[in-house]
């Protein structure tokens, strides 16, 4: 898994969001049960249809502006005085979709359970937000996580941590939406992701989050870590969560991302270097300065033909060759006169659960409480309702100002 973390996110303390929602209406549920996931981005137009009876519902005035039995395949469009949908105009800047129970709604030929909001944006494009169970938003999301095939308990550990992360990323204050549905949140793909062993593994784990100290955590996941987790306070200079520190990891050797090799022509890497903003000519060397203690790379030393030396982060340096190229932060150079060798161990940033060593351990014949706590050590699991009582109880004065 790769994730490009906001990180002003993840300072955001759970407390903080929780008494954000509680603020919005006291009579709700202070962890939301639905994700607000952004399916289709500033598009001019999209495909709509609608498989059973509905209701379409104004936003902003909360009205029932539209409603029907069966709606075939058709085009939304912005116009002046509104939303077009199929041959109807609606005149709001912001629809809901409102499916009768067993009607399903299929958004560019992909189908979606939930609710659907069409939102006109301030220059004039299309954003849809499914508006979804959290149950049902895991469901269409482990299928590209994980393999299906994999043991149940590692599908069930993975449960726990895309529904914690999709949780704990709940913001109602900010944006139309919570999370997205690519790869900088987690990949969503409705009800065509949904197969029958990570449908149970969520059934099986309904409700259940990790916690620290009552909140919820951020549960960050990556695919391999390659011997070792990364500690989050040295990835991200987060403050310290005692669940996202380091451990050793000797269950991933099997993963296909263990042991990695890329090559790259010198120039190459002086081409992407000049192309983000760094002042490159030609470069002699590539050396590690220092590593952190999961022997991950901290600093490199990029020394050039002109006599100059620089020093640049390694994760800045992964970062802008590309985080799916340069696999991990752990690696070793060989330099060949024109080309350098990257040999590396792991993908992915390493912080939280290596999935590939989760599966390592179900195949071990752990279970997934157990792959939970070991790869977030001092976490507590938890199901968000008994949170949400406890933190009434906790942090009254927010909650009623
Ligand atoms: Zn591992």
């Amino acid at each position: 898994m790769r994730r490009n973390f906001l990180l002003g996110l993840i300072l955001t303390s759970t407390l903080g969001v929780v008494a954000a929602l509680a603020a919005i209406d006291k009579n709700k549920l202070l962890v939301p049960e639905q994700v607000r996931v952004a399916i289709v981005r500033d598009s001019r137009e999209l495909d709509l249809a609608i498989h059973g009876s509905y209701r379409i519902r104004d936003m902003l005035s909360g009205k029932v502006i539209g409603k029907g039995t069966y709606l075939t395949n058709s085009k939304v469009r912005l116009l002046d005085k509104g939303i077009l949908v199929g041959l109807d105009v609606y005149p709001s800047k912001r629809l809901t979709i409102e499916p009768s129970r067993d009607a399903s709604i299929i958004i560019d030929e992909r189908p979606f359970r939930g609710e659907v909001t069409l939102i006109r944006t301030p220059d004039n494009r299309i954003t849809v937000v499914n508006v979804i169970n959290v149950e049902d938003y895991i469901k269409g999301v482990l299928y590209h996580e994980v393999s299906h095939h994999w043991p149940m308990e590692a599908l069930k550990a993975q449960a726990v941590a895309a529904r914690t992360y999709a949780l704990y990323s709940i913001n109602p204050a900010g944006k139309p939406y919570d999370v997205t549905n690519d790869i900088y949140s987690q990949v969503y793909g409705g009800r065509n992701s949904e197969r029958y062993r990570t449908d149970l593994a969520v059934d099986y784990t309904r409700g259940l989050i990790l916690t620290y100290n009552g909140q919820i955590i951020p549960a960050y996941f990556h695919a391999t870590c390659g011997g070792m987790t990364e500690d989050a306070r040295e990835l991200w200079h987060l403050t310290d969560i005692p669940p996202l520190r380091a451990v050793p990891c000797a269950f991933c050797q099997n993963s296909p991302h263990f042991r990695w090799k890329k090559n790259f022509r010198l120039k190459e890497i002086q081409d992407a270097l000049n192309l983000h903003g760094y002042k490159v000519g030609s470069i002699k060397d590539i050396s590690v300065v220092d590593r952190d203690r999961s022997e991950r790379i901290d600093h490199l030393k990029i020394a050039q033909k002109n006599g100059q030396d620089f020093i640049i982060k390694g994760k800045d340096f992964r970062d802008l060759i590309g985080p799916n190229v340069i696999m991990s932060n752990n690696y070793e150079i060989v330099m060949h006169g024109y080309y350098v060798d990257l040999i590396g161990k792991g993908w992915g940033h390493g912080v939280g659960m290596c999935q590939w060593g989760a599966l390592g351990m179900a195949r071990q014949q752990f279970n997934y409480k157990q792959i939970l706590s070991y790869y977030y050590p001092q976490s507590v699991l938890m199901n968000y309702h008994e949170l949400q009582k406890s933190e009434i109880l906790k942090d009254s004065k927010p909650i009623h100002p």
